[in-house]
């Protein structure tokens, strides 16, 4: 069997969301859109049914897999409906929605529900790219209410720029979104991961973590505190010595400089390691640093061996880990950590831990 594969550490899984919740206070909803970034978004929503206080999703599809799969906690469709046929689905599955643009409350007008939407209306407060101008939250939040359609309105707005602390655009957008939303009841959220994780004055009712849930800090470094859900390691399948000179790969991108022992290792783009890791990026070796070489290709990619005599044939390689920070290999090959993992496919997803 091709030794390629992700562990996901569900033990992890539950501390990440209980330390995001107990720094942010209130209640959290677990952002599991995107098959939960990669890491199996029923198996991880089904881990965490006893402590969460609801999750989080993209879209209907994805939180029509959630209920199939038996969960009955709330569930908030990020993006909200895009046609007015999935009210009839977000009303017999029970499902919270974003309202975040004009077309969307028309559909809710327009509906027939038995019992009253539950609906978060978004705020554009300073990111222009989904949500009510501030001045115009008071007459959304108006139109729904009148509606007589829905229940609760919660309050909500996103960051841009909340991974960068030193600039002012994420305590802007706290205060144009307090001050469209002053006069207007009902619980808010404000904080995703950089939020709860590094902007205390983001703290409202409700927290939507997302990419801590899995062991990621949105700021470059060492996340403290949280633990690393995913590995994505493989094994040594080859080793060979390559001469000073030499080229490694496609493009020969790498040339030896010295005698190079170069090991083989079954994982490539196609398993969703970025193509775009320079020669240089970290890797792990039986828990040994030391780095990737020669252009990724699709099915393999090749380790510098010269400086772990001990390693061979069936070594174990982390490619991101505990051991490899994904932040590291993220900014290696220009993206970030969401990108790496929401990419990761065909290996085998296997979990440890969890209940
Ligand atoms: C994806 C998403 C989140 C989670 O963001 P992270 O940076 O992963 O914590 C929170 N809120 C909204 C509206 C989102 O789309």
């Amino acid at each position: 069997m091709r030794p390629a594969r992700a562990l996901i550490d569900l033990d992890a899984l539950r501390h990440n969301y209980l330390l995001a919740r107990e720094r942010h206070g209130g209640r959290a909803l677990a952002v599991v859109k995107a098959n939960a970034y990669g890491h199996g978004a029923v198996r991880c929503a089904l881990e965490l049914a006893d402590v969460a206080d609801g999750y989080a999703v993209a879209c209907l599809e994805e939180a029509l897999e959630l209920r199939a799969a038996g969960i009955r906690l709330p569930i908030l469709l990020l993006e909200g409906v895009f046609e007015a046929a999935e009210l009839a689905d977000v009303e017999r599955e029970n499902l919270w929605m974003v309202v975040h643009h004009a077309e969307q409350a028309r559909m809710i007008e327009q509906a027939s529900p038995a019992r009253p939407y539950t609906v978060w209306l978004k705020v554009n407060s300073g990111m222009n790219r989904a949500g009510f101008r501030p001045e115009e939250v008071v007459a959304a939040w108006n139109r729904l209410q009148g509606t007589g359609k829905v229940g609760e309105i919660a309050l909500m707005t996103h960051f841009a720029r909340a991974d960068e602390p030193d600039v002012p655009g994420t305590a802007e957008q706290i205060a144009t979104f307090d001050m469209a939303t002053a006069t207007l009841p009902g619980p808010r959220s404000v904080a995703n991961s950089a939020g709860v994780l590094h902007w205390r004055a983001a703290r409202r009712d409700w927290a939507r973590p997302g990419i801590l849930l899995y062991g990621a800090d949105p700021l470059p470094g060492e996340p403290g505190g949280l633990r690393p859900v995913m590995t994505l390691e493989s094994r040594i399948m080859a080793v060979r010595e390559i001469a000073p000179g030499a080229p490694l790969g496609y493009g020969a991108r790498f040339q030896a400089e010295r005698p190079t022992r170069v090991g083989l290792v079954a994982m490539g783009y196609a398993d969703g390691y970025p193509r775009t890791a320079p020669d240089g990026t970290p890797v792990s070796v039986d828990g040994r640093p030391t780095r990737l070489i020669g252009r990724v290709s699709m099915d393999m990619l090749t380790v510098d061996l010269t400086d772990l005599p001990a390693a061979g044939i069936g070594s174990r390689v982390e490619l991101w880990g505990r051991e490899v920070g994904i932040n590291r290999v993220a900014a290696s090959a220009g993206t970030i950590s969401y990108e790496l993992l929401c990419n990761v496919k065909r290996v085998r997803l296997e979990y440890l831990g969890g209940r």
